[in-house]
């Protein structure tokens, strides 16, 4: 199992009172699985991401990420697991303004230590890719929003993350771009990558594999369409 969640609760200090957002989440994710989590805001979507993203810890329960349970590890250590095992996409693309895209993709293997040539060339490939060959040279304005998005997906793919975690990934884009980062999360999944997409946009939830809907804190049954359908 690539990813165990079990019974995740995650409350937030306001004032004097401790205000429950996550309830006790179990959930279970595969090596190679594609799945969309869905929610209305405010649901704790981005709670639960930053959770499974190793930025934030969970006031209570296990979160097992390749077998290690990361739930109480400190700051330091789970900035380690991060980067070596999370590939993030944002809503925003999140790029360095005045890099081109090379050096974009180049810089997660930067903090890593890989050496500069085989940075160069596995950027250079992810960059293929992703359909960009021939945008390495050119910086996030020259770039529209679904290239500067792929540029973004292969950069969070440089260290062979376990996981690519995409928040809102189409959110900023049209429908026809945000179709062409769909179909190529499709194309990697199938490839073997794992994707998590948190999403509140039922279109992007729907090409996932499975679907999984946080509702008030808690994940519903991911049965009960089928069995509320019989
Ligand atoms: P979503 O991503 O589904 O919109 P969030 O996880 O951002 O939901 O937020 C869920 C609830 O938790 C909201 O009521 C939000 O105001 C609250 N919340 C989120 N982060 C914090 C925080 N750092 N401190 C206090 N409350 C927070
Ligand atoms: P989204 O719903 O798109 O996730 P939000 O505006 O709810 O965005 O939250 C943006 C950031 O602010 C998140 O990192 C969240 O954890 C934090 N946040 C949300 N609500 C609160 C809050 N009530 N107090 C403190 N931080 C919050």
């Amino acid at each position: 199992m690539l990813i165990r969640l079990e019974n995740i609760r995650k409350s937030y200090k306001l004032g004097n009172n401790e205000v429950p957002v996550l309830r006790g989440i179990d959930l279970d994710i595969d090596s190679g699985e594609y799945v969309a989590i869905m929610g209305p805001s405010g649901s704790g979507k981005s709670t639960l991401m930053n959770i499974i993203g190793c930025l934030d810890r969970p006031t209570s329960g296990n979160y097992y990420l390749n077998g290690n349970n990361v739930a109480t590890l400190d700051r330091k250590a789970l900035a380690q697991i991060r980067n070596r095992e999370i590939g993030f996409v944002f809503q925003q693309f999140n790029l360095m303004a005045r890099s081109d895209a090379l050096e974009n993709v180049m810089l997660p293997a930067l903090y890593a230590g890989t050496p500069s040539k085989e940075r160069k060339v596995r950027a250079t490939e992810l960059l293929e890719r992703v359909g960009l060959g021939a945008q390495i040279q050119q910086r996030p304005n020259q770039l529209s929003g679904g290239q500067q998005q792929r540029v973004a997906i292969a950069r969070a793919l440089m260290n062979r993350p376990s996981i690519l975690l995409a928040d809102e990934p189409t959110g900023a884009l049209d429908t026809r771009t945000g179709e062409e980062v769909l179909a190529l999360f499709e194309e990697l999944n199938a490839e073997g990558i794992t994707v998590l997409v948190i999403t509140h946009d039922q279109e992007v939830g729907n090409r996932a594999r499975r679907l999984v809907r946080l509702r008030d804190g808690l994940l519903e049954t991911e049965t009960s369409q089928v069995m509320s359908a019989q």
